[in-house]
């Protein structure tokens, strides 16, 4: 699964800045990258439309909505993200930029109990360094906010773990009847606490003025 899921489909070629509305929505009010919600950081006037691939390098695609992201400020500037891109030799690497709309920052970036962020994969690693995902406002927004960050964390590398013990369970038809039951009822404990850590992500209130998407 992906961290975002677009919903809005609003027509391709307006001004870029036209669609921050539409991105609002269908980033849930977060930085892309940060996943800062903008009522903890200021309101939307601290926000900008990102063009995840940059329209200094992908002109064809300044105004396509798939290619626009919510930032932060912190986060697009230009010794950040701005407009960089990895070269062939990064992106043969491994080393890219994590894109949230088709996979799952938890997988790629891990919080931990610190509020520090340590990368589990080379595109985590690039993005994580890039983008300066590890610093000091960062660390202590993620140590006041333990359940939107180090909690999902926990919780995405427990599902990733208890996915593979499924596997080699059902794999194994030697395995007593017992085990597979035991591992059912962890599967439905992780599935309520799941519940209870998205509640909290989703507790929090765009910050006014509401965000509009005709689309
Ligand atoms: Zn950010």
């Amino acid at each position: 699964m992906a961290t975002f899921t677009r919903r809005r489909t609003p027509p391709d070629g307006k001004p870029y800045r036209w669609y921050k509305g539409c991105l609002r929505l269908d980033f849930e009010c977060r930085c892309a990258y940060c996943l800062l919600h903008e009522s903890d950081n200021q309101g939307p006037d601290n926000f900008v439309v990102d063009h995840f691939r940059p329209k200094a390098r992908f002109e064809q695609l300044e105004r396509r909505y798939a290619n626009l992201y919510y930032a932060c400020q912190l986060c697009n500037r230009t010794d950040r993200k701005g407009d960089k891109w990895p070269s062939p030799e990064e992106a043969d690497r491994g080393e890219r930029f994590v894109d949230p709309c088709s996979e799952d920052w938890e997988d790629r970036v891990e919080f931990l109990e610190d509020g520090s962020a340590r990368a589990l994969t080379p595109g985590g690693a690039f993005s994580l360094r890039t983008i300066g995902l590890d610093r000091a406002q960062l660390r202590i927004h993620r140590r006041k906010f333990p359940r939107e960050y180090v909690l999902r964390s926990v919780l995405a590398a427990a599902k990733r773990r208890l996915k593979n013990l499924a596997s080699l369970v059902s794999a194994n038809p030697a395995m007593p009847a017992e085990a597979r039951s035991e591992l059912a009822a962890i599967q439905e404990r992780l599935a309520r606490l799941e519940t209870v850590v998205l509640a909290a992500w989703n507790s929090k209130k765009p910050f006014p003025p509401e965000p509009i998407c005709p689309y």
